[in-house]
């Protein structure tokens, strides 16, 4: 049977959202979408971009996989990738004006990958995956023994960093970007605070992207 659950937050989505923004729907439908941002985010159902970024339909271009990875520029014929092609999509048919890489606290990929746990699915495609980021974590070096849990967030910038490096090994984003068509950000949400961070591209620090807007507070930080 369907999810009840789903067929609540449908009927509610219809008689609310949708009634709202129908001539908005149509307009999309008749002429295509044409959004402007694409983000790539995990699948974490926390953090989930149309919400944090309280986007209307036909807005954001969204793909969303395990921790926010994007893998390097690999034009062989013997894998699938599905991100490279959602990529290819964004940027060459939709020509998308930002990549947004948004990362997040307490990401299960991450800790999955910087505490070896045994590989969450028999298959092991997870495990395949995550080991994408070890470059970011041989950047880091080793964490310390008494760690408070600030190695964890490191990890989460850090592999944000390169996916933000990895976007450029794809010849269609590299040459958009030189040309000034095309911008990409690195951004971190909190999920416990509400905070946003923003990636400065000067100093590669993550900071508040709104000043005097910290999020809220909250106990477990972010
Ligand atoms: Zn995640």
């Amino acid at each position: 049977m369907f999810p009840q659950r789903l067929t609540d937050g449908y009927r509610a989505f219809l008689g609310g959202r949708f009634a709202g923004e129908q001539s908005r729907y149509e307009m999309l439908a008749e002429t295509g979408q044409r959004p402007e941002i694409m983000v790539i985010g995990c699948v974490d159902s926390r953090v989930s971009p149309e919400v944090i970024f309280d986007a209307a339909p036909g807005e954001l271009l969204v793909v969303r996989n395990v921790a926010n990875l994007v893998p390097p520029y690999e034009p062989d014929r013997d894998s699938q990738h599905g991100t490279s092609a959602a990529l290819e999509f964004g940027v060459q048919a939709l020509r998308v004006k930002h990549i947004v890489v948004l990362g997040h606290a307490f990401c299960g990929g991450i800790r999955a990958f910087a505490d070896e746990q045994e590989p969450l699915s028999p298959g092991d495609f997870i495990g395949r995956w995550m080991s994408q980021i070890a470059p970011a974590a041989a950047n880091l070096g080793p964490r310390a023994p008494d760690d408070d849990g600030t190695y964890l967030r490191r990890l989460e910038f850090a592999s944000v960093e390169l996916s933000l490096q990895h976007l450029m090994t794809f010849p269609c984003v590299r040459i958009l970007v030189e040309r000034g068509k095309l911008a990409l950000h690195g951004a971190y949400f909190g999920i416990a605070s509400g905070r946003l961070l923003v990636r400065d591209p000067d100093t590669g620090r993550f900071e508040p992207v709104v000043d005097g807007l910290a999020g809220r507070s909250s106990t477990i930080g972010f």
